[in-house]
């Protein structure tokens, strides 16, 4: 997989509102929020897109998802948010590096545009 600037802000080349850091996983603040809260949650292991994901990643998938919920409670929205994972170009995917988008702190529509 070729780097993409989410690699890159893993390995601190760029810089991000970094909000959570462990072993497996960064979270940082999306640059052009879409809601008051817009967190990212990705993988430190580059998998370019779910559909890519293996057996393997299952525990690590489960990973992002908790610790999206703790962002989320974290900071004020544990009641209401919605968690995203864009799959493809087609459907709106524009960094190949998966990562969980978590909003908050608005309404939002169903179904989604
Ligand atoms: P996607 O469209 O792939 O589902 O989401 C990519 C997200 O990454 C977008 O919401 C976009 O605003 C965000 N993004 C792209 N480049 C950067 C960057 O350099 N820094 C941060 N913090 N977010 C970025």
């Amino acid at each position: 997989m070729s780097d993409t600037i989410f690699s890159k802000i893993i390995n601190r080349e760029i810089e991000a509102d970094i909000v959570h850091e462990d072993d497996r996983c960064l979270a940082f603040r999306d640059i052009a929020p879409q809601a008051p809260l817009h967190v990212l949650v990705i993988p430190k292991k580059p998998i370019d897109m779910l559909v890519n994901a293996t057996d393997d990643d299952e525990a690590l998938l489960g990973h992002l998802m908790l610790v999206a919920r703790r962002i989320a409670r974290d900071e004020g929205y544990g009641d209401a948010f919605r968690l995203v994972m864009n799959n493809g170009a087609a459907v709106g995917q524009s960094v190949f590096h998966i990562h969980l988008h978590v909003l908050g702190g608005r309404e939002f529509d169903w179904p989604p545009g």
